[in-house]
């Protein structure tokens, strides 16, 4: 139980798994192997920093091993606890096994408040993480591939795989330990804004079926609908910044941790973001309605709300309030067991976290492979795709000039129908593509059987059939 007497996180993905799995043809025996977590590794670290040794606590967890190498990011927060990591740890399973990227489920935690750091301490400390985990095959591009989440980034990735590749110097496979690295040290093009990306991915997908739609009582497309965004770090800043510069959407709030922004009009996201990386808060913002209580907003009238943060934030005390009708899962966990019982009750539509995130567990695995690999996407046929664009293009102007058609092609077709897919576009195919398929298959379940109204428990069906039948084929 948690502070508000609700199940705690780890129960909490327990209690969702446990209605879907009521819904499928699985032994007890299976059901049980599946839900547990298969182990938590802690490790307490003394790190010598300002003159004396500090001891940190961090945590691999790994919740499935029906696939291998297990994946899953590292977090660095001070609320990090074995409970939550085992929780993170069980929806990364599933979270795979929706998006169909060949891995089990892990996850891991430092507690630790990163701001309270240096950037020189920061590395020592996590080289030393790295050097624990390491040692255990807790980081191993076979068996176990960490990358970032909340408190971490590209340069944090690139120092574990540094430290993996010190301490493995004949490993050529070294790179594809970890992923969400910078594109210089082995990472590749397009996974800093995957899972923001994914999240705008997901909302396209689903505004494409009216019929879906309807179940939330919307009508028409993304253009000019109203979004409230909670939490504007990597995750929140990138979904909010395409829907609304991409998709027409209008961002009406932003709810960050010391306050919320709000504007009828539409918020500036890339604005208030550089507002808030130079600031350090949002506070202060000129160009909208400040409020140092953001938690609120959260209740306001909106077509759609994206909780961008952290888990729990949607729990039983506030859900009766949402407005929403349509809620997408960008964090982790954000509505807890109690308060999605609430908002199914109401009839909210909700497209849960182990789709709608998983835009950055996708990259990863584009990532791992392209390490694996050894080569860029793109590297060999890129230009030769252009070519043949401009075989045909040329043919086209030819015939046109020979017949005085008097065919001109426009420049701007030109240009797009000349360009090879680079790296970037690849992988924003491939996610597209991802997301796309996933969808389709949570909603089969969907709209296929009576007994399934929501698309959490639709999407654990098809996560768990398929982690299912990879144990049965394993023998188990
Ligand atoms: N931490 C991210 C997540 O929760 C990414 C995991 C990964 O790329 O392995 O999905």
């Amino acid at each position: 139980m948690n502070r508000n007497g609700e199940p705690s996180f780890r129960d909490s993905v327990d209690l969702m798994f446990n209605r879907a799995v009521r819904l499928m043809d699985l032994s007890p025996g299976l059901e049980q192997k599946i839900r547990v977590c298969n182990s938590t590794y802690t490790v307490r670290f003394g790190v010598r920093l300002r003159g004396k040794i500090e001891t940190f606590t961090g945590y691999r967890s790994v919740h499935s091993e029906h696939m291998e190498p297990v994946k899953g990011g590292i977090r660095y927060a001070l609320s990090v606890n074995q409970d939550e990591v085992e929780a993170l740890a069980a929806l990364m399973t599933y979270k795979c096994a929706l998006v169909e990227t060949p891995f089990g489920g892990s996850k891991g935690g430092l507690c630790i408040d990163p701001r309270a750091w240096d950037e020189h301490e920061l590395e020592q400390i996590t080289r030393r993480f790295a050097y624990e985990l390491i040692k255990r095959d807790l980081i191993h591009p076979a068996q176990n591939v960490p990358a970032p989440d909340m408190g971490t980034g590209e340069r944090e990735m690139a120092w574990i795989a540094d430290q993996y590749m010190r301490m493995n110097t004949t490993d050529i496979n070294g790179r594809a330990c970890v992923t969400g690295k910078p594109p210089h040290a082995g990472g590749i093009q397009g996974r800093v804004e995957a899972t923001g990306r994914g999240v705008q991915y997901a909302l396209q997908e689903f505004f494409r079926h009216p019929e879906d739609m309807a179940k939330a009582g919307l009508t028409g497309g993304l253009e000019g609908k109203r979004v409230i965004v909670q939490g504007l770090g990597n995750v929140g800043y990138h979904a909010a910044k395409f829907l609304s510069e991409e998709d027409g959407c209008k961002i009406t709030a932003i709810i960050e941790r010391d306050g919320g922004l709000q504007s009828d009009t539409g918020l500036d996201v890339e604005d208030v973001r550089q507002w808030m990386m130079k600031q350090g808060t949002i506070k202060g913002y000129p160009s909208a309605a400040f409020t140092e209580n953001g938690a609120p907003l959260l209740e306001g009238e909106c077509d759609i709300l994206i909780p961008a943060a952290m888990e729990g934030v949607i729990h039983q005390g506030n859900a009766a309030n949402i407005k929403a009708p349509l809620i997408i899962e960008a964090a982790n966990g954000p509505i807890t067991f109690g308060a999605d019982e609430i908002l199914r009750e109401k009839g909210v539509v909700i497209i849960p976290d182990m789709y709608a995130n998983a835009g950055g567990v996708t990259v990863s695995y584009f990532e791992w492979v392209k390490n694996l690999s050894h080569i860029r996407f793109g590297r060999m046929q890129r230009r030769a795709e252009e070519a043949r664009s401009r075989l045909l293009v040329e043919e086209l102007e030819r015939l046109s000039a020979d017949q005085h058609l008097g065919w001109t092609l426009s420049p701007d077709f030109k240009e797009k129908f000349l360009t090879g897919s680079d790296e970037l576009a690849l992988v924003r195919s491939g996610l597209d593509d991802t997301m796309r398929t996933a969808y389709q298959a949570m909603r089969e379940i969907w709209h296929g059987r009576g007994d399934v109204d929501d698309l959490r428990t639709a999407a654990y069906i098809v996560s768990i059939g398929r982690v299912a039948q990879s144990y049965r084929s394993k023998g188990l």
